[in-house]
């Protein structure tokens, strides 16, 4: 296995980590992403220490590279509702505290939508969470992801995200998380111009802040602002342009992680062998 390419999916944690790690290893996985707690929200499991301890020892062994853990999506730091913007705070802080046991790895979440306020005040409210939230000792980096723009989403646009970045008080520390589908239905064309996207997102953001790739085809067209994931190679995008991505001289150092529509493991698991034959 070529350890220098961090490849993985989107795994389930019902398990805990030692579950994600034996499932990681099953697909040919690397890396993986996995939900803090239950996507919609409530509350999370209690860590145990002996699952945590066996995983680090795992991931060690089998040299993982970062994993990726997903807020989940009813976080909404920029909310109308002063009560969601409490739960938002809550579990990001709660989440941050959690990832302290897996060191050095990332915390990735929708910036939000604004619902009406406009995107100025959504800006405002997610870099306020952000500073309610993060701690100058934590060794986690948390990643905004770049979003589809659909509906009143904030972070369809790159300067969006590097809006929240300049408004955090510890936005130096802040990351970004490059989604494929998101992008490309929100306008940005990967399949054409992939250089060109990555000038902008480097003048917008710069590219040192480009930390993780969720690889997903999309089921739409550029610019549609639907985020639906499709398989890689059934969708607009394509196989050829998403093995360009892998492959491309600025992107190939990151950790890659397929969202991909799957019943099950073995899906992952041939998607991922296709990327690592994809691999130049
Ligand atoms: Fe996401
Ligand atoms: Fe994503
Ligand atoms: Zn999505």
């Amino acid at each position: 296995m070529d350890n220098g390419f961090f490849v993985g999916c989107h795994l389930s944690a019902a398990e805990g980590f030692r579950g994600l790690a034996r499932d990681a290893i099953a697909v040919g996985a690397n890396v993986f992403q996995f939900f803090t707690r239950n996507p919609r929200g409530g509350a999370a499991k209690p860590l145990d220490p002996e699952d945590v301890s066996s995983f680090l020892a795992t991931a060690r062994e089998r040299r993982f590279g970062p994993i990726l853990a997903h807020a989940p999506y009813t976080l909404n730091a920029c909310s109308a509702k002063p009560e969601v913007r409490r739960f938002a705070r809550e579990t990001f802080a709660d989440d941050l505290a959690r990832m302290e046991a897996v060191p050095g790895n990332l915390y990735n979440f929708h910036p939000g939508s604004h619902v009406g306020q406009g995107a100025e005040t959504g800006v405002a409210l997610v870099a306020e969470t952000l500073d309610a939230v993060l701690r100058p000792e934590q060794t986690t980096t948390v990643l905004l992801e770049t979003m589809s723009g659909k509906g009143s989403e904030i972070g369809g646009t790159f300067e969006e995200l590097r809006a929240i970045i300049d408004r955090t008080a510890l936005g130096d520390r802040l990351g970004v998380c490059l989604d494929t589908c998101h992008v490309w239905d929100a306008g940005y064309d990967i399949v054409r111009d992939l250089d060109g996207v990555l000038r902008r997102f480097d003048a917008a953001v710069g590219l040192s802040r480009l930390r993780a790739i969720h690889l997903n085809d999309s089921k739409n067209p550029l610019g549609s602002r639907k985020d639906r994931h499709e398989k890689l190679g059934l969708g607009h995008i394509g196989l050829d342009a998403l093995a360009r991505v892998v492959n491309h001289p600025l992107l190939r150092h990151l950790p890659f992680y397929l969202e991909t529509p799957q019943d099950d493991l073995s899906g992952w698991a041939s998607e991922i062998a296709t990327l690592r034959s994809l691999r130049t």
